[in-house]
């Protein structure tokens, strides 16, 4: 079988490895499609970072290098272990790839997608879905509707992380909201946002691909911070600021910007992942009452399928359109030149790229 190993920092090797048996509790996956994400090209030019280390295994999974990648994924279930009773062969399923510990403090409060030593399939497990099969717990997986293509499936984690964005930020019917960065988080909030009721979605974004693909899944007004100024535009339009801004991005600009576009007492929700400074000032929160919360994925654990049937959901009656943000269907073999090197470039019109292996 034909799997894409990740080996360390612009190590990436498409090659042969031998299937394993499943455990008891796991379902085979013939893999239809999977995304490449933001995170996958982060490993690839500065990890690793959410993959296991050169030296040291994942605490959880006991997995090292090189692991396979790839946590985006769709295809059909082709085997399941013996205790499995949750799904059978031929179902078409999306995966939940978080796998949790279920012992540390934050997974008995329940909060799973906090857990302290959270792994991924496709990141810190043995097994992703760049790859022609993929082994997984059944736990993982959510089963697709079959009014939806199986291949829109790899686009289900992308668009949870944008539901559960916007549940986290409260968002009300009739909100004017602001998205800043609309690559596939960012469209996946508009849509999100849009699906709960915003009237207004503001979208600010430098390439010029991603401001028409946010145009066309519902952005109401998308304008370029490099030859406007993306504040006054929006304060100017909704009489001082949006009720709530996502930050999509994670970079100083845009996170100053996220909250100088949100009014008094508004909702920043921050969602780019980042180890960047920001460079925060007290006051644009204190005497405003702003308030700030971050965002980390979706529910996971027991609660796995939570947000990822509100998406099969809203992918199944046509609130959700992954089509627009497909940019791009390449073979596995193809996967490092025209995925991972294509993606790298900052300037690159690809928004998502799903390798079909
Ligand atoms: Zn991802
Ligand atoms: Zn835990």
């Amino acid at each position: 079988m034909r799997v894409a190993n990740y080996y360390g920092r612009e190590d990436l090797r498409v090659e042969s490895v031998e299937e394993r048996a499943l455990a008891a509790d796991e379902v085979r996956i013939d893999v239809e499609a999977c995304g490449i994400c933001g995170t996958d090209i982060h490993e690839y030019t500065a990890g690793p970072d959410l993959t296991p280390s050169a030296d040291a295994e994942h605490p959880l999974t006991g997995v090292g290098l090189p692991v396979p990648l790839g946590h985006e994924f769709s295809g059909i279930v082709t085997e399941v272990g013996t205790d499995v009773t949750s799904v059978t062969e031929g179902t078409a399923v999306t995966v939940n790839p978080a796998i949790v510990c279920g012992d540390c403090r934050y997974c008995a409060e329940g909060r799973y997608n906090l857990c302290e030593s959270v792994a991924n399939v496709g990141l810190s497990a043995d097994s992703g879905g760049f790859s022609e099969r993929a082994v997984v717990p059944a736990a993982n997986v959510v089963s697709l509707p079959e009014e939806i293509p199986v291949a829109y499936g790899a686009l289900v984690e992308p668009f949870a992380v944008g539901v559960h964005a916007t549940r986290r930020s409260g968002l009300e019917a009739g909100d004017a909201v602001a998205v800043f960065g609309s690559g596939p988080i960012g469209l996946a909030i508009v849509q999100a946002a849009k699906a709960a009721g915003a009237t207004e979605i503001f979208v600010s974004e430098p390439r010029t691909t991603r401001r028409e693909i946010a145009a066309e899944v519902g952005a109401t007004t998308t304008l370029d911070p490099t030859s406007t100024d993306a504040v006054k535009a929006i304060t100017d339009a909704t009489d001082g600021g949006v009720d709530v801004a996502f930050e999509a991005v994670g970079i100083e600009p845009t996170f100053t910007a996220a909250i100088e576009s949100t009014k008094r007492g508004g909702q920043i929700t921050a969602v780019g992942i980042s180890n960047s400074d920001v460079g925060l000032t007290p006051n644009d929160l204190v005497v405003v009452e702003r308030t700030i919360n971050g965002s980390n994925g979706y529910l996971s654990g027991p609660l796995a399928d939570r947000e990822f049937r509100m998406v099969t959901r809203f992918l199944a009656d046509g609130r959700f359109d992954p089509e627009p943000m497909i940019t791009a269907r390449i073979d596995l073999e193809d996967i490092v030149e025209d995925g991972f090197e294509d993606l790298v470039d900052p300037e690159s019109d690809h928004v998502k790229v799903l390798v079909e292996p």
